[in-house]
């Protein structure tokens, strides 16, 4: 079994889910038999596990957030610039760091986040000009008017005012469409390929892909540093932007390098498991 399949277990709690490879019916691992494989598993993958079920919205992130904190805390050493910082300044780095790091791993291609531009509201204020059009005439007047002007063609409309208005109004917000959040999709469709022009154009036409360039064939958008640097900020940490750059910002791509190995690890751990096969602890 695979940590996606056990994702169904977790969604649908009535479902059978067997060991694709080499489960026969008979063989179909039951709910208990996945919460003991769960068990077993996580106690030897537990960090994996917990990035894992945070990632899918099973369990909160805090579990997940807090085991990064404490991994950094045995990194630190590896990086004499961090190592060097005040302790409370330290403190809110590494916790910045693994808060970010784990929002960083847990974006794929199909997970969304808020729309940055209307701030997940779905709409934005604008201004919009618009003309109103009133007559400075009573009724009475007009019809008056255009008794005595009738021949020479009177139109009640040339006296008209014109006023531009500027108005302010809620307008669905160009870069959400209304729908409130964004895709972490890349331009590739979450695909990690892009067509290769040039390589198809020398195959006379036959598509050729290349990994996306701009995803790094992940498929989906990166965090960007400056949103780290922004919450750094804000906490008044004081670490000026060369320093987080230099330093900060490589140690945090460990923290989610780290992350990924952990998954994969919960993931052969689980595999080994469902597979049967002890693991002598
Ligand atoms: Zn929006
Ligand atoms: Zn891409």
């Amino acid at each position: 079994m695979r940590l996606e399949q056990a994702l169904k277990y977790f969604f649908a709690k009535t479902s059978t889910i067997s060991d694709s490879p080499r489960a026969t019916a008979s063989d179909a691992l039951t709910g208990t038999d996945i919460m003991a494989a769960f068990g077993l598993a996580d106690s030897k993958a537990g960090f994996g596990f917990d990035l894992f079920l945070a990632k899918h919205g099973i369990s909160g992130p805090e579990l997940a957030v807090e085991s990064l904190y404490q991994f950094s805390l045995t990194q630190v050493g590896k990086s004499q610039s961090i190592a060097n910082l005040a302790e409370d300044t330290k403190h809110i780095v590494l916790q910045t760091l693994a808060t970010f790091a784990f929002q960083d791993y847990s974006r794929s291609a199909a997970s969304v986040r808020p729309c940055e531009c209307c701030n997940g509201k779905g709409f934005i204020d604008t201004e919009v000009f618009t003309t109103k059009v009133h007559t400075p005439f009573p009724a009475r007047e007009i019809v008056k008017m255009s008794l005595q002007m009738e021949v020479k063609g009177f139109k009640p409309s040339e006296y008209d005012v014109h006023r531009e208005l500027r108005e302010k109004v809620k307008v669905l917000c160009p870069t959400c469409k209304g729908k409130k959040v964004l895709s972490n999709a890349c331009r590739c469709h979450g695909k990690g390929k892009v067509l290769d022009k040039d390589a198809t154009e020398k195959r006379g036409g036959i598509p050729v892909y290349k990994d996306c360039d701009k995803c790094d064939a992940r498929g989906y958008s990166r965090l960007k540093f400056s949103a780290v640097m922004a919450a750094l900020n804000q906490q008044e940490s004081g670490i000026g932007k060369t320093f987080a750059y230099d330093h900060l910002h490589p140690f945090m791509e460990m923290l989610v390098a780290q992350c990924h190995k952990e998954e994969s690890l919960a993931e052969t751990m689980l595999g080994m498991v469902t597979k049967g096969d002890a693991i002598a602890s």
